[in-house]
């Protein structure tokens, strides 16, 4: 049903059009939904429904779209994941945060999935096309990814491996290293999926 994906990445270019990444060259934001729905696709995720609706996770949130758009548009599962990943944007933006990582064990196997390969973009885009953030925005930033991650109730080993192999990235040029490049054996273990010592609750204070 390569129809329905292709009416999304349409729809989600449409909705998008104005819009900009908050990367170092203010890329078109619909790379990112066509990232997303790319990363799922390379991690063998064939399901047209969750295809589409990682093209459309943003536009309830961040255009005019409205939940009956999509219903009608895509039906009701479409509409229904993206539900699930929408953030409720009257709440304040600490709150937010807190709730995805509340909401992310309920999550739907479809939801969960748009959601850990949302992360993965986000993240590689901080580390392949940063903001301009100061270096401990970016480090509580990784840190909370990888918490709401943690708890996604499904965890399919090609989304885990990329997920991982980004969070071992960031911590290896700390600011004291990055002066001197990598460090050759990084203590981060690549087979540690659990983060025993980074993650809930041990995000990097803040400065
Ligand atoms: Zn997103």
């Amino acid at each position: 049903m390569s129809r329905l994906i292709l009416k999304a990445a349409a729809y989600a270019a449409h909705q998008h059009r104005d819009q900009r990444r908050k990367d170092a060259e203010a890329s078109p934001y619909i790379n990112h939904p066509l990232t997303v729905a790319n990363i799922l696709s390379e991690a063998g995720v064939e399901n047209p429904i969750v295809l589409a609706a990682a093209i459309l996770h943003d536009t309830i949130e961040d255009t005019t779209t409205t939940a009956d758009d999509l219903r009608r548009l895509f039906g009701e599962e479409v509409a229904g994941i993206v539900l699930e990943v929408t953030d409720d944007k009257s709440l304040p933006k600490a709150r937010r945060k807190v709730l995805q990582i509340e909401h992310a064990p309920h999550l739907s196997e479809g939801a969960a999935l748009v959601k850990f390969a949302d992360k993965i973009a986000n993240l590689t885009d901080i580390l392949e096309a940063p903001p301009a953030w100061p270096a401990e925005r970016k480090a509580a930033y990784f840190a909370w990814a990888a918490s709401v991650v943690d708890f996604l109730p499904v965890q399919p080993l090609a989304l885990r491996a990329r997920f991982d192999a980004l969070v071992a990235r960031a911590s290896v040029p700390t600011a004291a290293s990055s002066a001197t490049g990598p460090r050759p054996n990084s203590s981060v273990c690549p087979s540690n999926f659990g983060y025993p010592e980074s993650g809930v609750g041990s995000a990097p204070g803040p400065s």
